[in-house]
């Protein structure tokens, strides 16, 4: 199997809570620890999304960071399936 090209496009989902990720940020104003809690919205596949900290401590104080969503597909092994099987 060859694949080539790049994924591109658009996830399609309205909700992409970053399910098994423990993503921390120190606040730069105070230094406590943040965990990030929110999820993002119809991010783009490959694309640079933008996530959200909340800092109680500072008047809950906003700010964000970079992350990059990045979706590859790859072959997994070189197992033929029969269809039905
Ligand atoms: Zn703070």
């Amino acid at each position: 199997m060859k694949i080539e090209g790049e994924l591109t496009g658009n996830l399609e989902i309205k909700r992409f809570y970053l399910e098994g990720l423990k993503i921390t940020e120190k606040c730069p104003k105070c230094g406590k620890e943040i965990i990030h809690k929110t999820c993002l919205s119809y991010p783009e596949i490959n694309g640079i999304e933008q996530i959200w900290f909340v800092c109680e401590d500072c008047d809950d104080y906003n700010f964000g960071k970079r992350i990059q969503v990045n979706i590859s597909i790859i072959e997994v092994d070189d197992k033929i399936l029969e269809y039905g099987e």
